[in-house]
């Protein structure tokens, strides 16, 4: 028996998933995305520097701070906000907008500002959100994986560990809760969220 769609009126609801800096939101949605490449992750645009092996297009439009604040200028975000103090990030409103009209089930992996910046805006461009947290086990595991990951120098990581300390405190803010302690189970608790959504059965 294959997967089957409600015939339900309306669209699901877009997918704004969050966490500390680390948590493993990137680990967590491959996983989701290979199990269930059905599902569309936008694609940001940032102002930080490619990483290696990131490729534009696919893990972000990168893009200089001027084209970054043209495009902002024009409403060509959902929204935007500079992470870690350090770089500019957005979500492309268009695409999303599109994949949500198709009942495509749709999400964006952002940070908390950007989470509530869209719960403030989504009245007015008519859209209706679930807000995603993932949360580490821990303050100390989340300190663990961020130094394991070596991608940061110092002076980032002490930035981005001030962040989560605050971003985990944000918690009671969200719709749904996920620890991400076992991947696997962390991508199978947001499937389900996804599908009950879109009304997917399978
Ligand atoms: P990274 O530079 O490690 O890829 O991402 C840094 C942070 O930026 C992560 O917390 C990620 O969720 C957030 N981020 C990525 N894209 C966007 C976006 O379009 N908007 C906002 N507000 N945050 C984003």
């Amino acid at each position: 028996k294959g997967k089957q769609v409600d015939d339900r009126q309306g669209r699901g609801r877009l997918i704004v998933l969050t966490g500390p800096t680390a948590v493993g939101k990137g680990t967590v949605e491959a996983k989701l995305l290979k199990d269930h490449p059905e599902v569309w992750v936008s694609v940001s645009a940032t102002t930080r520097a490619p990483r290696p092996g990131e490729v534009n297009g696919k893990n972000y439009w990168f893009m200089d701070e001027d084209e970054f604040v043209a495009q902002e200028k024009q409403d060509w975000f959902l929204e935007t906000a500079v992470v870690h103090g350090m770089a500019h990030y957005g979500t492309p409103l268009r695409p999303v907008l599109d994949h949500l009209a198709k009942n495509i089930p749709t999400i964006l992996e952002i940070d908390l500002q950007g989470a509530r910046r869209v719960k403030q805006r989504a009245a007015e461009l008519n859209l209706e959100i679930v807000s995603v947290f993932i949360a580490p086990p821990s303050y100390d595991e989340l300190v663990r994986r961020l130094v394991g990951r070596g991608t940061e120098n110092e002076e980032q990581r002490k930035k981005r560990l001030e962040t989560a300390k605050v971003e985990l405190a944000a918690e009671p803010e969200f719709d749904v809760v996920i620890v991400n302690d076992a991947v696997d189970r962390a991508a199978a608790e947001l499937w389900d969220v996804i599908a009950k959504e879109y009304g997917i059965k399978e």
